[in-house]
């Protein structure tokens, strides 16, 4: 079965003409697809056998919401969606001053492994489509009576390890086809797969790329975040300054600190060696504990400290603020719990 809202309009256009129907029946079917409907037999004026020509051969994915919870600290909403299959993924919804961002799920699941995280922690499912990261926007847009002006891919999942899905779905959100959101409005997050970065960085996309980085040496790093034992943190930063050569996009560098792990004297000024003269930003996050992982956030003392030498160095960091803190909005933890029957 085709996923048709995975495709180009290109695509459907060439479907619907390839079986034998009216090239201006492919513009009908996009409007419908565009209004939302979620079965063929809402498109009105598309003639039956176009509708069971759709039905035999393709299927409209769509995120349905089993769990919704809302922060009553700040508003922050976090969704659990399903798919067709059963299999579910988080997105969270935030409103900041200049309007609403998402994060979404690129995976079911993770392969990667870190330590420190709740999908890591919970395995690997499978791919989600480009329709299914779309559906997430669309269903919460919906659900909220809202329009979402920006995106983050830093939800469950490694985005560069779906690639092909991941860049067909950037390509769609960023097209009238779709919600027309550009390239400037959605951050990237990667874990640090090196040919990917570079494969990103030749498509000369204006995306916000960010890197979670989370140590300064190869010896700590491999410890918390198996990637580094494929690609070290020279590797990395190589593949960074690359994406910003072919983008001449400000790379983020995602930093968790974590008590007595990563967060002393040391590692900030060597973070500041490794980031010295290169186009960037450190966001340093207090970890959010995660069952099972031992970690606790750095003291408040120990965030600032890390911050300051950062900023004597000439390295622009700040603490990043957590939004929904008393939903578990780090991504990972709802799907977590629902699975374990916590909630
Ligand atoms: N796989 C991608 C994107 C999803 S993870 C990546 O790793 O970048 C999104 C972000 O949350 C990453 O920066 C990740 O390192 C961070 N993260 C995961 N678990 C966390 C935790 N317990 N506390 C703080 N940040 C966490
Ligand atoms: Fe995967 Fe990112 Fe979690 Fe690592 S931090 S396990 S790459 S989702």
């Amino acid at each position: 079965m085709i996923d048709i809202k995975s495709l180009f309009d290109s695509e459907i256009e060439k479907l619907i003409i390839e079986n034998g129907f009216q090239k201006f029946r492919a513009k009908q079917v996009l409007d419908w697809l565009k209004k939302g409907v979620t079965s063929f037999a809402q498109m009105k004026n598309v003639p039956k056998d176009v509708i069971s020509f759709l039905e035999n051969n393709c299927y409209i994915s769509t995120a349905s919401i089993e769990r919704k919870l809302v922060s009553k600290l700040d508003g922050t909403v976090k969704y659990l969606f399903s798919f067709h299959d059963n299999e579910y993924v988080e997105s969270v919804v935030m409103n900041y001053n200049h309007g609403y961002s998402i994060c979404i799920s690129t995976q079911v699941g993770c392969k990667m492994g870190c330590t420190f995280c709740a999908t890591g922690k919970s395995g690997y499912s499978r791919n989600l489509t480009a329709s299914e990261m779309l559906a997430q926007i669309e269903s919460a847009q919906k659900d909220l009576g809202v329009r979402i002006s920006n995106i983050v891919l830093m939800g469950m999942g490694e985005p560069l390890d779906n690639f092909d899905n991941v860049t067909r779905f950037l390509k769609l959100v960023s097209s009238e086809q779709t919600l027309n959101i550009g390239m400037r409005h959605i951050t990237l997050s990667t874990c640090g797969i090196v040919p990917k970065i570079k494969e990103l960085a030749d498509m000369k996309l204006q995306l916000t790329l960010s890197v979670s980085l989370h140590a300064p040496f190869d010896e700590l790093r491999s410890k918390t975040m198996p990637i580094n034992n494929a690609y070290n943190i020279s590797e990395l930063l190589d593949a960074c300054r690359y994406y910003i050569d072919k983008t001449n996009r400000r790379v983020s560098f995602e930093y968790a600190l974590i008590d007595g792990v990563n967060d002393s004297d040391e590692c900030a000024k060597e973070l500041s060696k490794l980031l010295s003269g290169m186009l960037c930003h450190v966001n340093l996050i207090p970890v959010n504990s995660v069952q099972g992982t031992g970690y606790i956030k750095s003291k408040l003392k120990r965030q600032q400290a890390f911050v300051d030498i950062l900023s004597a160095c000439g390295i622009t960091a700040t603490v990043r603020r957590t939004l929904g803190s008393d939903i578990n909005a780090s991504c990972g933890q709802l799907r977590r719990k629902y699975k374990e029957g916590g909630i």
